[in-house]
């Protein structure tokens, strides 16, 4: 008994223990679990109701987006020039430009209870987790955009809670519609399109904007499985989803009727890969423009100066200025005139107008930059040839070439009708004087100048250099001449050391040269007044949505360079280049307009220059061999050939227009023999262009008097050391 009683208790306090073990147990659990959903509850409240976790409108302004190069039209209407982006192609649209049907497909198929639910359809949701605890499937349209924004993707509880939390969190900081545009603005639709905008191109060569219901079915269909629903590469797949369950969907939630729903379904979409696709000729245009593997030279230098940019005022290392030019979603203003950019590929990229080297293993290269008078490059090529690469050699604003006779007008003679020295009938010796041991220089024909007095106006039109060289050398000074070609006229490949000597500045035989860039920029100044702009390519670079502006060049307002009358003067007696009977230009003065200009030739023939204005475009143009190598059987100057082929082009139909003239400049009779103002005796007279400033005195006797430098004296040349006898066989001769 005692045993048994003792055995009963024994069960009954085992009992009574396992009881209390397996209570315990369970209170131990349902306290923790208590406290982990205390937790996770309060975690959940305080994230959802907490502050803002994703901020839409500072994704929308910093998301990885295809920068746009926009240009103008000859109507001035913007439209895209080119596209540039890394591997994702991606532009934002505003919900307005998505077509209502669009937005409606994707509610239909993938989120219906999407306009009720406040970020989480829960009763979908626990559907779907019964059935298959962790499938994309079950997913809001917010819970979506949220994975596409965080980028986490991985399939885990943790991952999925946060997804909730941060949708809830989501709705009540953003509307229905914002949440809607960025969604239809970030999801993967395929083929590298980031966004509807970009997929309604690629699929269909359309515009979001003008796609129809099955289009619309159609891309809506894609995000499931962008790979398996991509409508070029899988047609029946995505036909399948889009008509049984996309259009289905939309027909059953009342989005469309019977009859629209059996119309989408008969529509045949016509693919970009279809074989009846005829593509818009703007929009393929566009698209040869826009995405096409080449780009033309002026968005080559627009990459280039960005770069630039970028680098220099904003201290960004290249990788930086990488990522913000190709993923930085910029708006670019292009400066270009895409008539005259066409004209220019035209004659280059097709070799028109050069000389003929068919069969010849090295051809003659060019390079040509044309401007306006406010700094705007309208035009630039830097290849003569097809074009096979981006951002390759550009000749036109990276390779500095020996000006020969065009730096005479930059060197010498603007700085010296500035300076007062002379003026348009300033009388000069032909004639090479004694420099470092011999008779310097030679003239173009090869001779060491007639000994006549000739005036300034009549040495610059024949592009004599026995003058500038006295200019230059006796009245101007060397010093003096190189700080206008390089403060005045900002040409920045000129070198301190090298090219502070007589042949540099007054026949252009550089240490470098000068880039065709820097020389219209230069000769600009002549047709606008005597004001300075530095070159732009842009007009204004912005972010995706213009909240910021990085670069703003529609207030270049230049710097007033040389005075208005003699920018006056110099521009009058570049005209006369084309337009005298001894000029070196004659042949290559545009059709109806006035045409300042200047030819240049270095020694040995390697470079050819023509550099020229009308009031409307000035032009530099290079021509001559990467190498150094003579430039032979050429008739005439190629450069001046390129220029009047494309400058004729590009000024058909344009209105009149003259050169602008200051007050002070006047246009006034002198005596040809004296070089001074024509008096009652005059017999021979001519006119010129005067600064009110600066006339000359009335001739009074027809003698006139010997002008200081014509005095050959080489008693005070000594002191030049430069070694211009080892450059002797370099000189420009022309
Ligand atoms: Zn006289």
């Amino acid at each position: 008994m005692k045993g048994n009683s003792n055995n009963v208790k024994k069960k009954s306090s085992l009992s009574i223990s396992k009881k209390t073990v397996i209570i315990s147990v369970l209170a131990f659990c349902m306290l923790t679990a208590i406290i982990v959903c205390g937790y996770v509850f309060a975690y959940m409240s305080s994230v959802v109701n907490g502050d803002m976790v994703i901020d839409l409108n500072d994704y929308k302004a910093n998301q990885s987006q295809t920068s746009i190069i926009y240009a103008y039209d000859e109507d001035g209407q913007i439209y895209e020039m080119q596209r540039l982006h890394g591997t994702e192609n991606r532009i934002y649209v505003s919900l307005d430009e998505i077509p209502k049907h669009l937005q409606d497909a994707f509610i239909a198929l993938e989120d219906a209870r999407f306009p009720k639910h406040k970020g989480v359809d829960w009763i979908r949701f626990i559907a779907v987790f019964v059935k298959d605890q962790l499938s994309t499937g079950g997913s809001t349209i917010t819970q979506q955009l949220v994975k596409n924004l965080t980028d986490e993707r991985d399939a885990t509880f943790v991952r999925k809670f946060k997804e909730i939390c941060y949708a809830l969190n989501l709705e009540k900081h953003f509307d229905k519609d914002e949440i809607l545009e960025a969604y239809l603005n970030t999801l993967y639709l395929g083929e590298g399109c980031y966004g509807v905008k970009t997929a309604c191109e690629v699929y269909f060569g359309k515009d979001v904007t003008q796609i129809n219901l099955a289009e619309a079915a159609c891309i809506a269909s894609i995000t499931k499985a962008p790979y398996k629903y991509d409508p070029l590469i899988n047609p029946e797949d995505n036909e399948e989803r889009r008509e049984e369950k996309c259009l289905t969907a939309m027909l059953e939630e009342g989005y469309i009727d019977q009859a629209l729903y059996d119309e989408a379904v008969a529509h045949e979409i016509i693919f970009t890969n279809s074989e009846n696709y005829v593509p818009d000729k703007k929009k393929e245009e566009e698209k040869a423009t826009g995405t096409s593997d080449i780009w033309s030279f002026y968005t080559d230098y627009i990459v280039d100066c960005l770069y630039d940019q970028f680098m220099n005022e904003y201290d960004m290392t290249e990788r930086q200025a990488t990522q913000k030019i190709y993923y930085g979603g910029l708006k670019i203003y292009a400066a270009v005139d895409p008539e005259i950019q066409e004209i220019v590929e035209d004659v280059y990229y097709n070799r028109k107008t050069f000389p003929n080297e068919s069969g010849k293993d090295v051809k003659a290269q060019s390079a040509i930059t044309i401007m306006d008078y406010s700094g705007r490059v309208v035009a630039i090529c830097g290849e003569a040839g097809e074009k096979t690469r981006n951002r390759g050699l550009n000749r036109a604003s990276d390779s500095p070439r020996q000006p020969g006779s065009s730096i005479k007008p930059l060197s010498v003679y603007a700085p010296a009708v500035e300076e007062g020295i002379l003026t348009w009938s300033t009388l000069y010796l032909d004639k090479a004087f004694a420099y470092q041991g011999k008779q310097w220089p030679k003239n173009y024909t090869g001779d060491k100048g007639t000994g006549a007095s000739v005036t300034v106006q009549n040495a610059l039109a024949r592009s004599l250099n026995t003058v500038p060289a006295r200019i230059a050398y006796y009245d101007l000074g060397l010093k003096k001449s190189y700080q206008y070609l390089t403060e005045r006229f900002m040409i920045s490949t000129a070198n301190p050391q090298a090219d502070v000597a007589p042949a540099p500045l007054a026949t252009g035989a550089m240490n470098v040269g000068i880039t065709t860039l820097e020389m219209a920029a230069a000769y600009a100044v002549f047709g606008n007044g005597g004001v300075y702009h530095e070159p732009f390519c842009y007009y204004k670079v912005t972010n995706s949505d213009g909240s910021t502006v990085y670069f703003d060049n529609t207030t270049n307002n230049g710097v007033q360079s040389i005075s208005a009358e003699t920018a006056d003067i110099m521009c009058e007696l570049l005209q006369t280049v084309t337009t005298s009977s001894v000029g070196t230009g004659t042949r290559y003065k545009v059709s109806g307009f006035q045409t300042m200009a200047k030819t240049g030739t270095t020694s040995d023939d390697y470079d050819r220059w023509f550099v020229g204005g009308t009031p409307y475009y000035v032009a530099a143009v290079w021509y001559g061999y990467d190498l150094n190598k003579t430039v032979s059987n050429v008739s005439g100057n190629p450069s001046g050939k390129l220029f009047a082929e494309i400058m004729n082009r590009a000024h058909k139909g344009l209105p009149d227009k003259s050169f602008p003239k200051s007050s002070l400049t006047t246009e006034k009779k002198y005596c040809t023999k004296t070089g001074l103002l024509a008096g009652e005796n005059c017999s021979s007279t001519a006119t010129g262009w005067y600064s009110v400033k600066n006339l000359p005195k009335t001739c009074t006797s027809c003698k006139g008097t010997p002008h200081k430098s014509d005095k050959d004296d080489g008693g005070i040349l000594e002191e030049i050391t430069n070694v211009i006898d080892s450059l002797g066989g370099l000189l420009p001769i022309n």
